[in-house]
C-alpha cells in the first residue's frame, strides 16, 4: 500500500510500517547479490559500494538498532563478521579491512546491517582522519564516570 512518498507496509500485529528494503531481500522480493544466508543472518554486496566487495551483513529479523537487538541476534553477526571479513579481505585482495555500522545517525536504511569494506593503504577513504576533540583532564574523567554510570544502569536492569 502506498501513502504519499513513503510505501506503508502491515506488520505481524497489524500496525503500519514503512516498507523495508532489506526485509524485502531477505524474503526475495526484492533482488540482491548474496555472498551467504543462514538461518540468523543475510550477507549481501552494498548496491552502491564505498569500494568494490562493500558487503552488508543483515539480520533477518527487523531490528532497526544495536540497542534494540538482543545479545543473540549481535553474537550472529559478530560470527559473520569475523569469517566474512577474511573472505571479503581474500577475495578482492585488499590490505584490510573496515568494520562499520550506523545507528540512527547517517543511518540510511533502517534495518541493523553491519559493513564490511575493503581498505587498501592510500585508498584516500578518510574515515577514521576526520576532525578529532581534544580533552582537558577534568573533561575526560567527567565523561569516563558518566559512561561507567550509565553502564551500571543499564547492567543493573
Ligand atoms: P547506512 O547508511 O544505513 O549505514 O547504509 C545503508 C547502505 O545500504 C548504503 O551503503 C547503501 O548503498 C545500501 N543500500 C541501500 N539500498 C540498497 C539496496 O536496495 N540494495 C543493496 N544491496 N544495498 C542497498
Ligand atoms: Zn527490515
Amino acid at each position: 500500500m502506498k501513502i504519499g512518498k513513503k510505501n506503508l507496509i502491515l506488520n505481524e500485529i497489524g500496525a503500519q510500517m514503512e516498507e523495508c528494503i532489506f526485509c524485502n531481500i531477505i524474503d526475495k522480493k526484492s533482488k540482491a547479490y548474496i555472498v551467504y544466508e543462514d538461518e540468523n543472518t543475510i550477507a549481501f554486496l552494498d548496491i552502491s559500494p564505498v569500494f568494490l566487495g562493500h558487503t552488508l551483513i543483515v539480520p533477518k529479523k527487523h531490528y532497526v538498532t544495536v540497542m534494540e537487538a538482543p545479545k543473540e541476534v549481535l553474537e550472529s553477526i559478530a560470527d559473520d563478521v569475523k569469517f566474512i571479513s577474511e573472505a571479503v579481505m581474500k577475495a578482492t585482495g585488499s590490505e584490510g579491512i573496515m568494520v562499520v555500522n550506523n545507528n540512527i545517525v547517517s543511518q540510511l536504511v533502517h534495518h541493523l546491517h553491519v559493513h564490511i569494506i575493503p581498505r587498501n593503504f592510500g585508498d584516500k577513504f578518510s574515515y577514521p582522519r576526520g576532525p578529532r576533540r581534544r580533552y582537558t583532564e577534568e573533561h575526560m574523567n567527567e565523561i569516563k564516570e558518566k559512561i561507567k554510570s550509565e553502564i551500571a544502569t543499564i547492567k543493573n536492569n
